[in-house]
């Protein structure tokens, strides 16, 4: 999830009194606003094609595919996922090679397989477990900015997990998908994601875990 969710969640309390609502619904309908301000690009654009091809490659070989849903887009983030099962992918995605494509949508199947959107929903409600009241929120903050940061930043390492295993699956190798990440450059860590060094340390483990796997199962 690349979106700040406490950003979003001060913009749907200013835009409009959240009196009688608890912190679900609050999170709730701020992604829907969010979503309807992101229109969706028809799928006869060839970037938007290739984007929905490599997705229908992925419904094979991830359950999270089938109560996933892909909206390409031509504002926005770059790759995010609402709700707990929109992927919004950006249409300029379209034009990589398909393997960063595949593993960019493999991690945010990641997310929703793994239901983020839950685990973000529960944090929220340990912070604010009843009505939503701003002076209250305003009170936590700084607590429950810390805690998502900590929360988002491994449901990233785990996305990246689903994404390497499910391109593992595929039969893309180690060297690809080590390849692939390079290509989609090196970034530093950030109040949401890892650094491109942390992720890559994980990529490497996990193909370390698959091979020991492999061998120790054999004759
Ligand atoms: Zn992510």
């Amino acid at each position: 999830m690349k979106l700040n969710t406490l950003l979003w969640l001060g913009l749907a309390l200013g835009s409009s009194p959240a009196w009688c609502e608890d912190i679900a619904q609050v999170l709730q309908r701020s992604q829907q606003m969010r979503l309807e301000q992101l229109p969706e690009v028809p799928a006869t654009e060839a970037a938007a094609a290739a984007l929905h091809a490599s997705f229908q490659r992925l419904q094979a070989f991830s359950a999270g595919a089938a109560d996933a849903e892909l909206r390409v887009v031509a504002v926005g983030a770059v790759a995010e996922t609402a709700q707990g099962r929109v992927i919004v992918m950006n249409v300029a995605l379209g034009a990589l090679p398909e393997i960063c494509r595949l593993f960019l949508i493999a991690h945010e199947l990641g997310h929703v397989t793994n239901g983020h959107w839950s685990q973000r929903i529960a944090l929220y409600r340990q912070f604010i477990p009843g009505e939503v009241v701003q002076a209250q929120t305003d009170a936590v903050a700084p607590q429950l900015g810390r805690a998502a940061s900590m929360q988002s930043q491994q449901q990233e390492l785990d996305a990246d997990a689903y994404a390497m295993r499910t391109l593992l699956d595929m039969g893309y190798s180690r060297e690809d998908l080590l390849d692939m990440f390079f290509r989609l450059g090196n970034h530093g860590a950030t109040a949401t994601h890892p650094s491109t060094g942390k992720r890559l340390a994980q990529l490497r483990a996990i193909d370390e875990e698959r091979r020991m796997a492999a061998t120790s199962g054999g004759p």
